[in-house]
């Protein structure tokens, strides 16, 4: 089924020059790109998107680095995206990542891992609202649409 799933390219990424680098990967996969902007987040935000690290003794030092320089949130979309995506991430912790994933080709690091992706297609649902307005999603036909799937697998 089409699916919709944020990544946000984290303040490492941008600090790094590697924005390119890794939306290229998923232009090169088949994602469709419905959205993408540029946005510094807040604590307010970073409280509610990991609200599941709460009573993690990290989760205030993981909200600073995500607020230490401005991210990339992006919605792709394609089939099964949210899986899909989050196969090309790869684990959290980018030493133990295998090579070929995002994060196992560019980090070092459990906390500086290059992207979020959302882990389900609820959550993925959730965290789009929060970080998109309806209009800041765009619907076209990906021009190479009928090359990337067969009719049967959407
Ligand atoms: P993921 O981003 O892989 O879905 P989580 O939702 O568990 O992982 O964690 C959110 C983010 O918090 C991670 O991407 C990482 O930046 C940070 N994080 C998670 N666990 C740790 C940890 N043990 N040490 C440092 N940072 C962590």
């Amino acid at each position: 089924m089409l699916e919709k799933t944020l990544v946000i390219l984290k303040p490492c990424t941008l600090q790094r020059g590697l924005v390119g680098e890794i939306t290229r990967r998923f232009e090169r996969k088949g994602l469709r790109l419905a959205g993408m902007k540029m946005m510094h987040l807040t604590d307010e935000l970073l409280s509610e998107h990991y609200a599941h690290l709460s009573a993690k003794p990290f989760f205030q030092r993981v909200k600073d680095a995500m607020m230490a320089a401005p991210v990339i949130v992006c919605c792709y979309e394609g089939v099964d995206a949210v899986q899909t995506v989050r196969t090309l991430t790869g684990p959290t912790n980018g030493r133990f990542a295998a090579p070929g994933t995002i994060r196992g080709d560019y980090s070092m690091s459990f906390q500086e891992n290059i992207v979020h992706a959302s882990d389900s297609p609820e959550t993925a649902a959730i965290e789009l609202k929060r970080f998109f307005k309806p209009e800041e999603l765009f619907e076209y036909k990906q021009a190479t649409f009928d090359y990337l799937y067969a009719n049967d697998e959407y």
